[in-house]
């Protein structure tokens, strides 16, 4: 395919990273179910080792399914380079690789995903990482935040649970003057909403689990990079900027420019931490994203079509759409979401805690699952699930109190998902 800039979204989502087979013409990207690739011959291989090539070498590090799902990422995100992974999480943990050393931390938004203040508050400590958590609307606090060991700022571009936006372009100021990358999880808004690399963002990650997938079948994570942070500008990225002494003293920044990242994270990060998406799970989100356009426009459409109906209703105390004109979140649509505000927020029903339970257990389209992004409506309290390992004021600071339900609207009939919704309503409320 040609890939030119001039290639539409839609275009792009089909075709990028992907041609027919080279050997045998199948013209969907076949499942390559190989761990190995035979070398050429001797000088083959050893060029594939000093990345004097380009090549598959063992399916840790790369496959040709699982780089055609990348390269299709990368693309849609307008990065320079990216890596699949085993998960969202993963994903994120390869972002933040190369960046950290011991003693150094991670400046993060409170309005995140449940199990990432779990990752970052906690796990990472194992490794001698540390997370500050700040409200991101608070730009002085998030400028204050940054010191001398913060290697990375963490936000998400539309934030799970409650779909809040992050301005991105105001943080990403704030993390290019300290000479910091910024890295967005934009899981929830998808590139077809929001493209955080033109908004300014360093990396990108991704949980190709939810939309980009769409079905609900397959975990799977990503990172971008936007080949643009300049790591040799200070010597915060020893990982860039000294001879890596886990790639025979290569000094990644150097001899890879903008490639650099990306090369990091298959040759070192892959290589060595095996956070490794497989094949078929890459087939299956290579199905998915095909489509993701036509799915996004009518997740939006439905979730604004349910918001509305929710915000007016007098058993719900209140919406966090930012899709809704109420919304303290709804001016920064244009600006970091043109496209619309995604699908996922939550709402707060009166009778609180109990009821919020009542409700999930009363529901019939809407699945209760741990999940979103589906083409399936779900729903979650996130208090007593996602975001139970969190503190109270946590849970509160994330926008996940326990009054408050979390809704994946997905792309049926909108009448009948307030059909349904009415009536479980009613049941949680009487
Ligand atoms: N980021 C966001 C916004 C998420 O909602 C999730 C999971 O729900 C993740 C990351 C983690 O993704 P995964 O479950 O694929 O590890």
């Amino acid at each position: 395919m040609t890939d030119g800039p001039t290639l539409g979204f839609d275009t792009l989502q089909i075709h990028a990273g992907a041609a027919p087979d080279p050997a045998t013409g199948a013209r969907q990207t076949p499942i390559y179910q190989t761990t190995a690739y035979v070398f050429r011959d001797a000088d083959h291989a050893a060029a594939l080792f000093n990345l004097a090539e380009v090549g598959n070498i063992y399916s840790r590090l790369t496959n040709p399914t699982v780089s055609a799902l990348a390269e299709r990422i990368t693309h849609l995100e307008g990065g320079a380079g990216g890596v699949c992974c085993s998960s969202g999480h993963a994903a994120q943990i390869m972002a933040l690789f190369p960046l950290m050393q011991p003693g150094c931390n991670v400046v993060a938004s409170t309005r995140l995903y449940g199990g990432t203040v779990t990752q970052l508050s906690q796990t990472i400590k194992r490794f001698g990482w540390s997370a500050k958590f700040v409200d991101f609307d608070d730009e002085a606090a998030v400028a204050a935040a940054i010191d001398d060991n913060t290697r990375a700022v963490f936000c998400e571009s539309v934030a799970n649970p409650g779909g809040y936006i992050t301005d991105i372009p105001a943080i990403a100021a704030i993390s290019d003057a300290a000479g910091v990358p910024l890295i967005v999880d934009n899981t929830s808004a998808t590139p077809y909403l929001c493209n955080p690399i033109a908004l300014g963002a360093t990396l990108v990650v991704h949980s190709t689990t939810k939309y980009l997938t769409g079905n609900g079948t397959v975990t799977g994570g990503c990172v971008v990079d936007s080949g643009k942070f300049d790591w040799l500008q200070n010597d915060k990225f020893p990982s860039f900027s000294q001879p890596e002494p886990a790639y025979h003293g290569l000094v990644f920044g150097e001899a890879l420019g903008p490639m650099a990242f990306t090369f990091h994270s298959i040759a070192i990060g892959l290589r060595d931490l095996g956070m490794t998406m497989n094949p078929q799970g890459a087939h299956y989100t290579l199905m998915g994203i095909e489509t993701l356009s036509l799915r996004m426009q009518k997740h939006v459409e439905n979730a604004r079509i349910v918001a509305e109906w929710l915000e007016n209703d007098d058993r719900v105390d209140y919406v966090t759409y930012a899709g809704l004109k109420s919304s303290p979140y709804y001016e920064r649509i244009e600006k970091v979401c043109p496209k619309g505000a995604g699908a996922l927020f939550t709402f707060a029903v009166k009778g609180g805690y109990d009821a919020c339970i009542k409700l999930v257990d009363s529901l019939d389209i809407f699945s209760h699952v741990a999940n979103l992004g589906d083409t399936r409506s779900l729903i979650i309290h996130s208090a007593s699930t996602t975001h139970r390992q969190l503190t109270e004021d946590q849970q509160i600071a994330a926008g996940a109190g326990p009054n408050v339900v979390r809704l994946s609207i997905g792309i049926e009939d909108p009448k009948d998902l307030i059909a349904d919704l009415d009536q479980a309503l009613s049941k949680a409320t009487s």
